[in-house]
């Protein structure tokens, strides 16, 4: 079944954006650390990096449009050099700043004062903790992540973070295999209790992703033989309620190199916008973003599984 049929079947068809409220920005795939589960590949071998040009191409689209927030992701955004730039000029703007962090950067040289330039700015953080175990969370991020992220938390929370209305810590949780995740209530609140009584840390939301098929974890499920087992599960699980929130349809993301995609995992998948919409940041024109026709494709059906995952 193709994700398109669905559509068709649903009377969804095509896939329209409804607005763009968000700009997410990929600054590039270099990071400290090399996830099982990252859908982008990232490491400290790859060179992707946003440059200054683009940087203040992103600066102007916020200038003269009204988006409200942007997001900023990676790799760990916080490696490239324009990164502090980008987040003090898009407050200045008066927009919304969302950063996906490793949380584990903060222990990088010349990254200490992370967290302090977190609230000071004001941004809503992100942050990855696949499990509230530490075992789970080391098989998949590495070892000793769990405890720097424990570590991590303990900083934000101090500075206000997960605690104080304004200063927002989002956690997010991804399956560790080929299965969809449980539903997001229950979960929440074993992490909450968990976090709380072992390591005394707080945090506002927990997300759960499904993982996309593309990238890494498909590799993965290709390499274990489970690639068109996970797909039927996707397909199975097809959800139609969640066809007006995926993100797509509410936000446009940038590549490192200033290239427009519909969302994050096209952008991996090599996937542009679909025919007649610009390119690249450089061309960007609102009017037109805000109505254009998704360019959706079977992994989509890892955002409409279940609860659904954007
Ligand atoms: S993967 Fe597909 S459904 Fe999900 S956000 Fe991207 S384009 Fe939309």
């Amino acid at each position: 079944m193709k994700f398109a049929e669905r559509l068709k079947e649903e009377r969804r068809y095509p896939l329209r954006a409804e607005n763009v409220e968000i700009l997410q920005v990929n600054l590039g795939y270099r990071c400290n650390m090399s996830c099982k589960h990252c859908h982008v590949q990232a490491g400290p071998a790859r060179r992707e990096m946003m440059d200054m040009k683009t940087v203040e191409t992103v600066l102007n689209v916020l200038r003269r449009s009204n988006i409200a927030t942007l997001d900023i992701t990676g790799g760990a955004p916080e490696l490239n050099p324009h990164f502090q730039y980008l987040v003090t000029k898009s407050k200045e703007i008066g927009r919304h700043i969302i950063i996906r962090s490793n949380l584990t950067i903060f222990f990088e040289d010349g990254m200490e004062d992370m967290p302090e330039f977190y609230r000071e700015n004001e941004v809503e953080v992100i942050a990855s903790l696949p499990y509230y175990l530490k075992d789970n969370v080391d098989r998949v991020r590495g070892r000793g992540t769990f405890h720097k992220s424990m570590n991590a938390i303990k900083k934000l929370n101090v500075l206000g973070y997960g605690r104080r209305d304004g200063l927002t810590l989002n956690l997010v949780y991804n399956p560790q295999g080929a299965f969809l995740p449980p539903e997001q209530c229950s979960i929440e609140r074993d992490y909450r209790k968990e976090l709380k009584e072992k390591y005394g840390v707080d945090f506002d939301k927990l997300y759960t992703f499904a993982n996309m098929p593309i990238g890494r974890f498909s590799e993965f499920l290709r390499r274990s033989g489970n690639f068109e087992k996970y797909m039927d599960t996707l397909i199975d699980a097809f959800n139609p309620s969640t066809l007006d929130g995926i993100m797509c349809r509410h936000l446009i993301s940038v590549g490192w190199n200033g290239k427009l995609y519909d969302c994050d995992f096209n952008q991996v998948a090599g996937i542009g916008l679909s025919d007649g919409n610009t390119e690249n940041i450089a061309d960007f024109d609102f009017e037109r973003l805000a109505v254009r026709e998704i360019a959706a494709d079977d992994h989509c059906f890892g955002c409409t599984a279940g609860q659904g995952s954007t």
